[in-house]
């Protein structure tokens, strides 16, 4: 039983890895033991996220660009990362953007971004990785929906549909490639402390407040509380766990 959470050997792709909520995750896989591929388009960003997280100790982590929006991108950097790395076996669908606006003031150009960005993104990296997860006889696909894929909000209309869809889209691959040995899980994280929500703390009044006031631990969340999770969903402890949607989120969502 020791080795559940041993990642030692294998290797995984974080999408947006260079920072938020995809470095945190990608600091428990390397402590865990995993070779992490930082996967993002900011390739300074991303050379200083393989700084720190080769000092974590994992085995060795290093930085792909890749445009998850794009097709031609995404199998560039499943073809890059096998070529270099010998094998994958974790895909963190993690990149994803929000434009901030009530549903008459989005034009149809912001809808698809966010929509491509979060969402389609998703279905092309799973895609790739299915071919080569395979052939290996088996892989774990870790997609990140929200509170949003729970509940609405007027201010995202495009964001909340495209992590509905994400849950959606982490069932359908689930039953699908469960015979391949391939386990498919989503996480909804709730606030977070990163890039994207301190835009949003500037963007919404009393967003801070009305956050700490609802959610039940009284606090942001840390992107080093999305680690476990991670770990959890990378490794062996969850070999018979396919198709949820696991909350990490201090409890928001016990609140109706
Ligand atoms: P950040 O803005 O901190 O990070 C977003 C990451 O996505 C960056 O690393 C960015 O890297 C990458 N990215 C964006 N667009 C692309 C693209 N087209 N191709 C490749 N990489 C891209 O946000 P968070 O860490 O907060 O969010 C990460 C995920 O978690 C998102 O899916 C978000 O919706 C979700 N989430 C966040 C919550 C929070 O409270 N923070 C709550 C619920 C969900 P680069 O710019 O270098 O490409």
């Amino acid at each position: 039983m020791h080795d559940l959470f041993d990642l030692r050997g294998r290797v995984a792709i974080v999408t947006g890895g260079n920072g938020g909520i995809g470095l945190g995750m990608a600091r428990g896989l390397a402590a865990a033991g995993a070779r992490v591929v930082v996967a993002a388009r900011n390739q300074d960003k991303s050379r200083a996220a393989v700084a720190e997280l080769e000092k974590l100790g994992g085995a060795g982590a290093l930085a792909l660009a890749v445009d998850v929006a794009d097709e031609a991108s995404v199998a560039a950097l499943v073809r890059g990362t096998v070529e270099r790395c010998g094998r994958l076996d974790v895909l963190v669908n993690n990149a994803g953007i929000n434009i901030r606006k009530p549903a008459h003031e989005l034009s149809l150009a912001e809808w698809h971004q966010v929509l491509e960005t979060n969402l389609t993104s998703a279905f092309l990296c799973s895609r790739a990785a299915y071919a080569p997860m395979k052939a290996q006889g088996g892989g774990k696909i870790v997609n990140i929906g929200s509170m949003l894929s729970i509940f609405g909000a007027g201010f995202a209309p495009a964001y909340g549909a495209s992590k509905g869809g994400i849950v959606q889209l982490t069932r359908s691959l689930a039953s699908a490639w469960a015979r391949d040995n391939i386990q498919v899980n989503a996480v909804l994280p709730g606030w977070i402390d990163t890039e994207l929500t301190q835009t949003a703390r500037r963007q919404i009044p009393g967003l801070n407040e009305s956050v700490l006031r609802r959610t039940p631990a009284g606090r942001w969340g840390e992107i080093d509380d999305m680690a476990g999770v991670a770990v959890f969903l990378a490794g062996r402890a969850s070999d018979f766990v396919t198709g949820t949607a696991i909350p990490v989120d201090g409890g928001y969502s016990t609140q109706g």
